[in-house]
């Protein structure tokens, strides 16, 4: 068992430390972020042989502004990763503010932390090395090559085990995202839907204990976003610091392909319109990690695993595709009409009823342990629905 949480992290193993890896596990997950890392703890107690591989040291790099519904942590179990919590998002538009009261509350986090805590509910053998590609059931790193029946990538948008050199920005459905992290504090969530920050896309704020994470979405690969990113840290009286940016998957992908599980934003789960991928490569992660273990325990074989986990994720399709076509009308709403809409879907009914079915995209209670069947019911609920 890994028990990162109560030690200091390791830097990255550079020279001379990185010496030859080589040698064969039940499992191989190549990521250890919020998807991988959700994978792995599906598995603890199943007896599997599971390496983890990461590029850097588990929690070493933040990967976002580190946000997401506080209940999703709760059921997790990463509490002690919490920072703030807000109950409100505050809204600006060119012409207006509004508040809307949301009817479940969000959360910062520390990323260093919570990568620990997550880590220490799996049970694995970690590494770090870079992941350059696959040939079948080998991966090939650059300290040498594992294999593994069971290969997971979830190292984000380039999906390295599939090979897809062919995806990439601007033509690839990908936004675009940089923020910065000046000393700070505050007490609001609040978004900026303000073409002089961004033509289509949205800014945020989210403090977060002794700083604030500032940043800009652009769902327009081609828009770069560093000048008004320092625009908006400027407007708030902070001076831009930390930048941290990455391609952010708007359009969800087959989550299998070869014998390779994809979870996370490999897979495009993260979702359009508002960039949330934390919860979604939680639940994902959890599903795989279910279709996994149930292989690992003969209850099933690899691929009728594969097929499952794919049609499990292929059933959230449609509401990603609801949500990507409401990030591309969104732009299109001429500023002086989205104010006065912001401000009338600000009503406590209407923000209960359209935040709630957003929330239900992946619900919380999917992350409770003792049922490994869930995935699966899940699944035919979602089907049933759609
Ligand atoms: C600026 C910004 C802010 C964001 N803010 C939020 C937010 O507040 N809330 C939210 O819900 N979502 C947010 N997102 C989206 C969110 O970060 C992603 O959807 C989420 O991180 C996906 O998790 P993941 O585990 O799939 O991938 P990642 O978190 O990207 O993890 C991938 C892991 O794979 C490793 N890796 C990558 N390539 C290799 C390789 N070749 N070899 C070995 N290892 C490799 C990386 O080191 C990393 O640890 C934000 C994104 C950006 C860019």
């Amino acid at each position: 068992m890994i028990t990162l949480f109560s030690m200091p992290v390791r830097r990255t193993k550079r020279g001379a430390d990185r010496t030859a890896l080589s040698g064969a596990s039940d499992v191989l997950i190549c990521g250890a972020s919020f998807a991988g890392l959700s994978v792995a703890r599906e598995l603890a107690g199943s007896d599997a042989r599971v390496m983890v591989i990461d590029r850097y040291e588990i929690g070493e790099r933040q990967t976002s502004a580190c946000a997401a519904p506080t209940e999703w942590l709760r059921v997790m179990g990463l509490e002690a990763s919490l920072l703030q919590t807000f109950g409100d998002l505050v809204i600006h538009t060119a012409h207006n503010s509004v508040r809307y009261p949301l009817p479940f509350t969000f959360s910062t986090f520390d990323y260093r932390t919570l990568c620990a805590l997550l880590a220490d509910q799996g049970d694995f053998e970690f590494e770090t090395a870079k992941v350059d590609g696959r040939t079948g059931e080998t991966v090939h790193t650059d300290r040498g090559d594992l294999t593994a029946p069971l290969i997971i990538d979830a190292m984000g948008w380039r999906r390295v085990l599939a090979g897809g050199h062919d995806y990439q920005p601007p033509d690839a459905p990908l936004s675009r995202g940089l923020e910065v992290h000046p000393a700070g504090s505050g007490d609001e969530l609040e978004i900026w839907i303000d073409r002089q920050y961004v033509p289509a896309g949205y800014g945020w704020s989210f403090p977060a204990g002794d700083e604030v994470r500032i940043g800009l979405g652009s769902f327009d690969p081609g828009f770069h976003v560093k000048d008004t990113t320092n625009k908006l840290a400027e407007d708030l009286g902070t001076t831009p610091w930390g930048y941290q940016g990455n391609w952010i998957p708007h359009q969800i992908r087959a989550a299998t392909g070869d014998g390779v599980f994809f979870v996370g934003d490999s897979a495009g789960h993260c979702l359009p319109l508002t960039a949330e991928g934390i919860r979604t490569a939680f639940y994902f992660g959890i599903a795989g990690g279910r279709e996994l273990r149930a292989v690992i325990e003969g209850r099933r074989t690899r691929e009728e695993a594969l097929r499952r986990y794919a049609d499990f994720s292929d059933a959230h399709e449609w509401k990603y595709r609801w949500m990507l076509n409401t990030q591309r009308f969104v732009p299109r709403v001429p500023p002086r009409l989205l104010a006065p809409a912001i401000r009338a879907m600000g009503t406590k009914r209407f923000v209960d009823w359209s935040f709630g079915h957003y929330f239900r995209v992946t619900p919380p209670e999917f992350a409770r342990r003792g049922e490994p069947e869930a995935a699966v019911r899940g699944a035919e609920e979602l089907s049933a629905v759609a």
